[in-house]
């Protein structure tokens, strides 16, 4: 089975066709400045060239419409046409409480995403346009929804429960729900199987790191704790996001500037984090650049990344009662050796040890501890993609 794998967002739309049989990726792509002018990069990995052009996208629906156009093109397509399309499946953000796996959508689901809307007030109407572009398009083909936050459904109320009046519990469903899932779960996974023990057995600390970051506690193979919380904002100082900070400060920066709280919290989500700390960038090539040169401030901001990554790598040692592997995927994760040797010199009381020569080496899943080292470190490349589709076609062929 040949599945689409479709990440929507407001203005945006990635995209992958896998084949299922081999699991091999036939080609990938993203349309961009939908709703304002629109551009599509669109790469087959057949050999055939890659086409990246402006062309207008006025609507989700013409995305879809311009996607499938080259997947079954004669000179950029890896299919011959739409019905070799067996199932769609969708990254959806936010499933509250309601969806603890994945989903074969239907109306009921549809509306259930869309009671989620208040709690993902910018993603989840994105997933539901793209939901709707696919139906428009593709008609009854089966589409799947696969939720950022239902790895973590699992977590225990200690971790998820915020300790305020619990009405807001029950009334307004504010508590710590948890993201990248998705990721958290394929790279567990892919870890147990490097260190060829079942996952039931394995206590594992996840530290998805990107622009946006979280750390996830996996024990035997279920999320009890992650880093993030009611938002994407809590946790890690991330590229622009501030992470954990004391609730007053919100209320004081609005008394003493005249902001108001919607501006405030902009700021917080898309000023702050590293970008805001360093004044320099987000993307932790630019800091390192900069604090070579001599940046105190980008040099602070990435110290202060290390030690959050660090001391929440000790909290989740505690909450599981020990760790057996630490797992280092996305951009940062996977290719930032510097940030990666920063966090490990915390680490040593635990028995974890990078290895500098292992860490300094690029390449796909593997160990960067060394040899005495009792918990094992591994940088794993995430795949939700992959993780999108094998949840697809599970559900499909059900
Ligand atoms: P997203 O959260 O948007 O999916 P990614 O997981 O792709 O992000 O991570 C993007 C970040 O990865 C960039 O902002 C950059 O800081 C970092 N990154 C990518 N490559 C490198 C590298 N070689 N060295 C250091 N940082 C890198």
């Amino acid at each position: 089975m040949k599945i689409l794998v479709i990440n929507c967002g407001s203005s945006s739309l990635k995209y992958q066709l896998l084949d299922m049989e081999t699991e091999t990726l036939l080609a990938k792509g993203l349309c961009e400045r939908i709703g304002i002018d629109g551009h599509l990069k669109h790469q087959p990995q057949n050999g055939k060239p890659v086409f990246d052009e402006d062309i207008a996208l006025p609507t989700h629906t013409e995305a879809i419409a311009a996607v499938l156009d080259k997947l079954t093109s004669a000179e950029y397509g890896v299919v011959a046409d739409m019905s070799e399309i067996g199932a769609v499946g969708h990254r959806v953000v936010h499933g509250g409480e309601k969806f603890a796996s994945s989903v074969l959508i239907d109306d009921e689901v549809m509306a259930a995403i869309a009671e989620c809307i208040p709690l993902a007030p910018l993603h989840n109407p994105a997933n539901i346009t793209g939901i709707e572009a696919c139906k428009a398009v593709m008609g009854n083909v089966p589409q799947v929804a696969v939720f950022d936050t239902a790895f973590h459904q699992t977590m225990p109320g200690k971790a998820y429960m915020y300790a305020i009046p619990y009405e807001y519990y029950t009334d307004l469903k504010v508590r710590r729900y948890g993201f990248h899932g998705t990721s958290h779960r394929y790279v567990s996974a892919r870890a147990a199987e490097m260190l060829g023990k079942p996952i039931e057995e394995l206590k594992l600390i996840s530290c998805h790191m990107g622009n946006g970051s979280s750390i996830c506690a996996i024990d035997g193979g279920k999320s009890v704790d992650t880093s993030m919380g009611f938002t994407p904002i809590a946790g890690l100082p991330m590229g622009t996001r501030c992470g954990d900070i004391d609730v007053s400060i919100l209320d004081y920066l609005c008394q003493n500037t005249g902001k108001d709280v919607k501006t405030i919290t902009n700021e917080l989500n898309k000023k702050s984090g590293v970008l805001g700390v360093s004044g320099v960038s987000s993307d932790f090539r630019d800091l390192s650049k900069a604090a070579e040169e001599g940046n105190d401030r980008a040099a602070l901001a990435l110290d202060m990344f290390a030690y959050a990554v660090a001391k929440t790598i000790g909290a989740y040692a505690a909450a599981m009662n020990g760790v057996d592997g630490i797992i280092f995927t996305a951009g940062v994760g996977e290719n930032d050796a510097a940030t990666r040797a920063a966090i490990g010199k915390y680490l040593g009381w635990m028995g974890a040890k990078v290895c500098p020569g292992c860490n300094a080496k690029r390449g796909g899943d593997r160990f960067i501890n060394t040899s005495d080292s009792t918990v094992k470190i591994m940088v794993i490349p995430t795949n939700e993609e992959l993780v999108i589709a094998r949840d697809t076609k599970e559900l499909v062929e059900k």
